[in-house]
């Protein structure tokens, strides 16, 4: 271990506590007297000569015996924890929960430290039951806070919304969206189970939670579609629109195959026309491209595409025309050049097709929706990185952007 500035800042306290220590020892206790300095002084020379297990003993033998070094304690094992030597910071936590001459404050101070220790630690299980013993005690916000944390973690979602309730009932601020998605991730473990009539039941308390969560919107859509009810999964998807219509590119490709199972092939068109030129994205363009060539035919959609690249120029969507420019055609020469320049912006549009968290900048080829590099729910909003460069949206509600008029595309199509 190399000797660094940090312990540079402990000796001070330590030597100052010390003569505290000594001096109370002095009016009380004149047989402690004398070993109180010399267990100082030995930790700090321990601390000195790299030897922290050493010294954390000769600390503990100090705390033994005087009641006023617990601060002492509690610096010396954040000091640990900051350095990442975790279980030397659940060691000094540890004795000081265990210590009898310790104030009950200080000694749920201490088990709630230690609950820290274990979350850092990775043993969740350890963790859990220290922080669920401070349930009645004045740290009990504290704890509840860690032991969200720690639900989310574990993706136990129904203990994560009565810890997110009970947070509530303390006075501590959970927002209703994270609450919302708490049960959206119940209900998604219930799909995954194949208890529908659950996960309806918790998509509901979603909702009931958050109005706004298009989310909630979205899985009942998947689970009528899932049912055979078209039409019904189509009335969910477009709450979606009125709930925040950023969102819309992740229910294009489902609502298309909802429109064209009920045969309204006409219908779905027009509604992601609408969608395309109200919320611009490239993910809703290349499904109402795919909707037009199943309809209307290959030459109908590279139309379309080629007049929405003109009016929103992007590498994405280059990539896509030139995609179907070249499909089924012959490889002559001038053929090659094409596909050589197609191969070139293809490798480019890799880095910019990736989606984007708002909050710490995290970039992933899937979408999600909490964040893995951050843990903040919604903060990816389902734009690819390329289109948030030229075309900032934000993942609250959207106003609509016209760009172009229903008419001018429908004339392309
Ligand atoms: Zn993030």
């Amino acid at each position: 271990m190399e000797f660094e500035t940090w312990w540079l800042v402990l000796i001070p306290l330590i030597f100052s506590l010390g003569w505290m220590a000594a001096r109370l020892e002095k009016r009380s206790d004149a047989s402690v007297r004398g070993q109180l300095p010399a267990s100082y002084f030995k930790g700090v020379n321990f601390l000195l000569s790299e030897q922290p297990d050493k010294a954390i003993d000769a600390f503990l033998e100090v705390a033994a015996i005087d009641t006023h070094t617990v601060e002492l304690h509690f610096a010396l094992a954040n000091l640990f924890r900051k350095k990442g030597e975790i279980d030397r910071a659940i060691r000094v936590h540890q004795f000081l929960t265990t210590r009898e001459q310790i104030t009950p404050a200080d000694r749920e101070k201490a088990t709630y430290e230690l609950g820290v220790d274990f979350l850092r630690a990775g043993i969740l299980d350890r963790a859990e039951q220290a922080f669920t013993s401070l349930s009645g005690s004045n740290m009990k916000a504290e704890a509840s806070r860690q032991l969200l944390e720690l639900y989310e973690l574990e993706k136990a979602w129904d203990k994560a919304i009565a810890q997110a309730h009970k947070l509530r009932e303390y006075g501590a601020d959970v927002p209703a969206g994270d609450i919302a998605h708490f049960y959206c991730e119940l209900a998604a473990q219930f799909i995954d189970a194949g208890d529908l009539l659950k996960a309806k039941a918790e998509l509901q308390n979603a909702l009931l939670t958050d109005a706004q969560n298009v989310r909630a919107s979205l899985l009942l859509g998947d689970i009528y579609f899932t049912q055979h009810q078209f039409d019904e999964a189509i009335g969910q998807w477009r709450a979606a629109e009125r709930q925040n219509p950023w969102y819309l590119p992740l229910v294009g490709p489902n609502m298309w195959a909802a429109f064209k199972k009920l045969e309204r092939d006409e219908e779905g068109i027009a509604a992601l026309l609408e969608y395309c030129t109200m919320y611009p994205s490239i993910d809703l363009l290349l499904v109402l491209a795919q909707a037009v060539e199943e309809t209307k035919g290959p030459f109908a959609a590279f139309e379309l595409l080629r007049e929405q690249v003109r009016a929103r120029p992007s590498l994405l969507g280059l990539d896509k025309l030139l995609e179907h420019q070249l499909r089924g055609k012959l490889d002559d020469d001038r053929m090659q050049d094409l596909r050589l320049t197609r191969e070139l912006i293809s490798k480019h549009t890799q880095r910019l097709g990736r989606y984007r968290c708002q909050s710490c900048g995290f970039q992933a080829k899937k979408f999600y929706w909490q964040c893995p590099g951050c843990a903040n729910w919604d903060s990816i909003v389902p734009r690819r990185a390329e289109e948030l460069d030229f075309y900032p949206v934000s993942a609250k509600k959207a106003a609509p952007v016209v760009t172009n008029s229903p008419a001018k595309i429908q004339a392309n199509i």
